[in-house]
């Protein structure tokens, strides 16, 4: 299936997560939750492509796994809503990062 990125912006705060992203406890935690959900967006019913937080992750949680790796604190959502949910955050972005098709947080080239 084919996936256009959209630019979202994360907080400053958010850039310590990329730790947790890469690791291969959370590549295995999402995509065990992905296949609970049937890949569905949980607010809207299209595909959904990011695993949210419910509890947003900060420098103080990032280590705890029942934070990070708990599928209640999960939801997957499809890049509007999750755009959405940041949005009412109302969080400062920061240019140049985006989702790639796996949800990851990368840099714009
Ligand atoms: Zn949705
Ligand atoms: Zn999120």
């Amino acid at each position: 299936m084919l996936f256009k990125n959209k630019l979202w912006g994360i907080t400053m705060a958010q850039q310590f997560a990329k730790k947790l992203y890469n690791s291969a406890r959370w590549k295995r935690c999402r995509a065990a939750y992905i296949a609970k959900v049937y890949g569905i967006c949980e607010r809207c019913g299209e595909p959904g492509y990011i695993v949210h937080h419910k509890v947003v992750l900060n420098s103080r949680n990032i280590d705890d796994y029942w934070v990070t790796l708990n599928h209640s604190n999960l939801e997957l959502l499809c890049v509007e809503c999750h755009n959405k949910e940041h949005m009412s955050e109302g969080a400062a972005t920061v240019e140049g990062t985006m989702f790639d098709s796996s949800g990851q947080l990368v840099r714009c080239e």
